[in-house]
């Protein structure tokens, strides 16, 4: 990407409020080095310009304490919901603290909302657990996914739903470094492959149990959703493997809809609401691995596979989200 001078940036954030266009080339200085719109972060606040949220992901403290400002003064309560989602972005302590007193004592515009205001961290990336220490979801490194052609597997299991043969989704190691790197918030040490069905997970999350050997199994328990038509005849799943190709500049440049976003590791490029699954073992919500395009899978592909990790429980997911 060609670095914008900071001439070029001030621009942008004057024409961003009406220019859908301005807003996209801040967001894409945002996913490359969010800490460059910094200092224009006060300026595009003033400017009512709260979307996409990802533009505040390098917040300071002012900032957020001003967004936390504008939450409890109410004035604005139909902005609460893109509020909440830049205090997510920003991950910064004081937006938690915040968004914790606002679970108790919720601000105005929060009965508009779905969800409660904690509910919103994973779009950020992160969560409260149940002891109510905060953690990460998602990994500081991130890597290319390149796809290289393989033959179709002659040995893969069926699925148990619609009988297409399993699709190998991701086959790492973390003997290599770059694997190491990508899935080191996981705590996953050995090799991970997670196998699925690449026709059944565009319908429902998912699972499978995964073995530092490189073991991957159909979960048991996996949840057969009604709608889910028994008629079909099998697919066969996607052919190209995932291989680890160069490291990406920041942890936010996976994209869900171009080729070539396929990303190891860093963090996911939702196109729905973030669906961080919950482990099958514990409840908890699952970290993230990675994400694979479906525009780099198939040629007319669409969508995008997001996987998922459980090392406690040894749980693996993969959930599809499409516009
Ligand atoms: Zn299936
Ligand atoms: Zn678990």
């Amino acid at each position: 990407m060609i670095e914008q001078p900071p001439r070029v940036i001030e621009e942008l954030v004057e024409a961003a409020s009406g220019d859908s266009d301005a807003a996209e080339k801040l967001a894409d200085i945002a996913n490359a080095d969010p800490g460059r719109l910094t200092p224009h972060l006060d300026r595009l606040l003033d400017l009512d310009v709260l979307w996409p949220p990802t533009l505040y992901r390098a917040a300071d403290t002012d900032l957020v304490r001003r967004v936390v400002v504008r939450v409890d003064g109410g004035e604005t309560p139909g902005d609460l919901n893109h509020l909440l989602l830049v205090l997510a972005h920003s991950g910064h302590p004081l937006a938690e603290a915040a968004m914790r007193r606002w679970e108790a004592q919720p601000p105005a515009g929060a009965a508009e909302l779905h969800v409660g205001p904690l509910a919103y961290a994973p779009e950020g990336g992160w969560t409260v657990s149940p002891d109510g220490s905060r953690r990460q979801l998602c990994g500081d490194t991130a890597y290319e996914w390149l796809m290289r052609d393989a033959p179709q597997r002659i040995d893969a299991p069926a699925c148990p739903w619609c009988a297409s043969p399993l699709w190998i989704a991701a086959d790492v190691d973390t003997a290599e470094a770059a694997a190491g790197a990508a899935l080191a918030h996981t705590g996953w040490s050995g090799r991970l492959v997670i196998e699925t069905c690449h026709f059944c997970a565009c319908y429902t999350t998912l699972y499978s149990q995964v073995t530092p050997e490189g073991g991957s199994t159909w979960w048991t328990g996996n949840t057969r959703p009604s709608y889910l038509g028994d008629d079909g005849e099998p697919e066969q799943p996607p052919t190209p493997l995932p291989i680890i190709g160069p490291a990406r500049q920041s942890p936010f440049q996976a994209s869900a809809w171009n080729s070539g976003g396929s990303t190891l590791g860093g963090r996911p490029e939702w196109i729905q609401d973030a669906e961080h699954p919950g482990c099958p073992g514990c409840g908890q919500v699952m970290d993230y691995v990675g994400l694979l395009g479906g525009r780099d899978l198939d040629e007319f592909g669409e969508g995008a596979y997001y996987l998922h990790l459980h090392r406690p429980c040894a749980f693996a997911a993969v959930n599809y989200q499409q516009s």
